[in-house]
């Protein structure tokens, strides 16, 4: 199961999530497909403007950590998966990415007959871009909670509520339980192409600090 966001994104009304299956994707690493394809657009991206694509290393402030747990850990006492988008700024060279702001979507979560169906209206999703863009952040990652095992699911790879390119998306196991002790077992994936994920390989490091 899992959650994501999405379906008709760009038509009127805008995005639904939906959420479903069970199924692990493929399994796939540094040296997959996947991964070079990011590192071929990363050395294509060279000299215009900052693109995640550049981004080698993404901080993540515990603050952040936790106050992304809560609203999560909330939906799981009720049995429910849930959504937190996060918003940062790039630093240094472009190399690094820097979350500052965490951003809990309006959402609504239903059992479906293929397992747990998160949906953000395009309306929640345009107020969160815009909360995000008043303060100079970008939209960068998006991190959402499973009842049991972490990984990324076919509709979350389908249906992200982050698009761009380069960005992170992070799988957090049993709910939320056991809280920021347990933020080694989140499963960790950056979008390499529209609707393309990947593993996090060794081109890629999250600081927590
Ligand atoms: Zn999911």
């Amino acid at each position: 199961m899992g959650a994501s966001a999405a379906g008709r994104r760009g038509g009127a009304g805008g995005a639904g999530a939906s959420h479903g299956s069970p199924e692990p994707g493929p399994a796939t690493g540094p040296g997959s497909p996947r991964a070079r394809a990011l590192a071929g657009r990363r050395a294509g991206a060279r000299g215009g403007a900052l693109t995640l694509v550049d981004v080698e290393e993404f901080v993540v402030p515990l603050e952040l950590v936790d106050e992304t747990l809560e609203p999560l850990q909330e939906a799981g006492r009720h049995g429910y998966e849930a959504f937190v988008l996060w918003g940062g700024r790039f630093a240094g060279d472009g190399r690094r990415f820097e979350f500052i702001s965490a951003y809990f979507p309006e959402q609504t979560t239903s059992r479906a007959e293929e397992g747990l169906l998160v949906t953000v209206e395009g309306e929640a999703l345009f107020r969160v871009n815009r909360a995000f863009y008043r303060r100079g952040l970008t939209l960068a990652g998006q991190v959402h909670s499973h009842p049991t095992d972490a990984y990324h699911s076919d509709t979350d790879d389908a249906y992200p509520l982050m698009t761009l390119i380069g960005g992170l998306s992070g799988v957090v196991p049993d709910f939320g339980d056991g809280g920021r002790a347990r933020l080694h077992e989140w499963a960790w994936y950056r979008l390499v192409g529209r609707g393309e994920w990947a593993p996090l390989g060794e081109e890629t490091r999250i600081t927590f600090r």
